[in-house]
């Protein structure tokens, strides 16, 4: 088998493993480094998928057991089983891993399982777990390795009391008191999954607010929902340690009561992962904070190495990771290749489900933006109604001269998925006028969005 490759692709998370399958159908011979057995990186091993698998069981067994008699469904004893759950949830990663396998089979990219190290330009060395050494050259490198969790200071994650997401997502009981560290994404998502399945959860958060960089209203409202719903909150919350006491742990808060529990989870953000990839032997300096710093090509400071997704910044997202590892490859042999970054949703995935894309109403009022602003509830959406999610709402945000769609918020039932209208709406610059002029099927839970178009020009008809 040939070492020599057209592209030489370091990690297949979702910034690898795509740009991986693009770079070989646009007819680069192409080779993928991996050093985990299972492909798919953080996103489908330890993150996206696991987590979400976990939400939606722990919301059916919360529906199962609470909610479910309101629709005249009664379930006389509704009982956990942990153990079948995390199976669901492995079986799924599993599955989802062996079909990443099965497309760089299909596309012909050569997988090579270990841990890759940049030796000097073009040049990568592959070591196995048995320490075994294959050297690899290419004309173009891509690093894609991506993210590992962070800490802070006089805190040790130990995997068992004081844990990362990664120990969160397969933990072998439901822990008594469980207190989150951090109030983004991590700590909502997996707080939510623990208090479902019987957790006493508390989130500590150093901002006064939650989800910070997402819309503040909407980061208000969602607050308001998930106290309602049992978690509990203490914002504002400097957290500077975690002792270990023989069975519990201590969370020490600056100028606050520590507080006890049975584990803890940090989620208070990610960190490139560089860690033994020699890039000190290519010349490659990572910025202050550990990123690899790329140009409008993702080319690093070397020719011929480039990186994307999580570890060059900007929104750790898997989404955000495959369009840079797809425009990076397309740029590389066809000279175009591009990122619209006002156009990539986020989406937390809460019940109800918090989604965004494009500019929040503070950025556009920390730029001087002036934009008008229209809003519709879920609770006046007919369908929203009909399968019993009322809470939340449609905002979109538009140019006050132009009327073009600037950003666009939701917070609501399946959120995650009607965002994606208005993400497309935001790449072919539309107007808030396009997006209220077109039909949408009644009764859907997209109607609120064409209800929030027109309410940009108070025209709403249903509020
Ligand atoms: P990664 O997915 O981290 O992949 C990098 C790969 O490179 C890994 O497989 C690693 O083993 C491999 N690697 C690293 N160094 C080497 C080396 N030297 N040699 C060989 N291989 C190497 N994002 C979303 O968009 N939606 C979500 O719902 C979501 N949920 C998340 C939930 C959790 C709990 C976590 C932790 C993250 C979540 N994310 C989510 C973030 C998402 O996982 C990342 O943004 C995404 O995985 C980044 O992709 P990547 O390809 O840059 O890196
Ligand atoms: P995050 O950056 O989203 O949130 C970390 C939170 O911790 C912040 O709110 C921050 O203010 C808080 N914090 C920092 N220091 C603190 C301290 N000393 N005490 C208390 N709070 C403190 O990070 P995360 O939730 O760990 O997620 C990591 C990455 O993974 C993020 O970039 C996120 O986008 C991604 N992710 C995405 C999804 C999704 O898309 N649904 C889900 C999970 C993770």
């Amino acid at each position: 088998m040939s070492t020599q490759h057209d592209l030489i692709v370091i990690g297949a998370g979702p910034g690898g493993y795509v740009a991986a399958i693009r770079a070989a159908q646009l007819g680069l011979n192409v080779a993928c480094i991996e050093k985990e057995p299972a492909l798919g990186g953080t996103c489908l091993r330890v993150g996206c998928i696991p987590s979400k698998a976990l939400l939606e069981s722990s919301e059916l067994y919360e529906q199962a057991g609470n909610s479910l008699i309101n629709r005249g469904i009664r379930i006389p004893k509704v009982e956990l089983d942990l153990p079948r759950m995390l199976e669901q949830k492995n079986q799924t990663v599993s599955t989802l891993s062996k079909g990443i396998d099965g497309l760089l089979k299909k596309n012909g990219v050569t997988r090579y399982l270990g841990h890759g190290r940049l030796t000097a330009p073009g040049a990568v060395r592959v070591t196995d777990k048995k320490n075994q050494t294959t050297e690899l050259t290419g004309k173009n490198i891509l690093i894609a390795t991506g993210s590992v969790v962070a800490t802070l200071p006089g805190i040790e994650i130990d995997g068992e009391r004081v844990v990362s997401s990664t120990e969160a997502l397969s933990f072998p009981s439901v822990p008594g008191k469980l207190v989150v560290i951090g109030g983004g994404a991590i700590g909502l998502e997996l707080g939510t999954v623990w208090r479902r399945l019987g957790s006493k959860v508390t989130v500590l958060e150093y901002m006064n607010r939650i989800l910070p960089g997402m819309d503040d209203e909407l980061a208000k409202a969602s607050l308001k929902i998930l106290k309602s719903q049992g978690l509990q909150f203490q914002l504002g919350a400097r957290v500077t340690g975690v002792t270990l006491n023989r069975k519990t742990c201590d969370v020490h808060i600056k100028g606050q009561e520590n507080l006890r529990c049975d584990r803890v989870l940090v989620a208070v953000g990610r960190r490139p992962n560089t860690a033994d990839l020699g890039l000190e032997a290519v010349g490659i300096e990572t910025d202050k904070r550990g990123f690899i710093p790329i140009d409008e090509t993702y080319q690093t400071s070397v020719p011929g190495i480039y990186a994307v997704g999580d570890v060059v910044g900007g929104a750790m997202l898997a989404h955000k990771a495959e369009e840079e590892g797809i425009a990076c490859v397309e740029r590389i042999v066809t000279g175009y290749g591009h990122v619209n970054y006002d156009a990539i949703p986020a989406i937390v995935y809460t019940s109800p489900e918090i989604a965004s894309v494009g500019a929040t109403e503070e950025e556009l009022k920390e730029s001087g933006v002036e934009y008008r602003k229209g809003s519709f509830p879920f609770a006046a959406n007919g369908r929203a109604r009909a399968i019993g999610h009322t809470e939340g709402m449609v905002k979109i945000l538009a140019d006050k001269k132009t009327d073009r769609i600037l950003g666009a918020h939701i917070l609501g039932p399946h959120a995650g998925d009607l965002i994606a209208e208005l993400a497309v709406a935001i790449e072919f610059c539309a107007s808030s006028e396009d997006v209220a002029r077109s039909c949408h099927a009644h009764p859907t839970l997209a109607e609120a969005i064409k209800e929030a178009a027109m309410a940009v020009d108070r025209r709403a008809i249903h509020f």
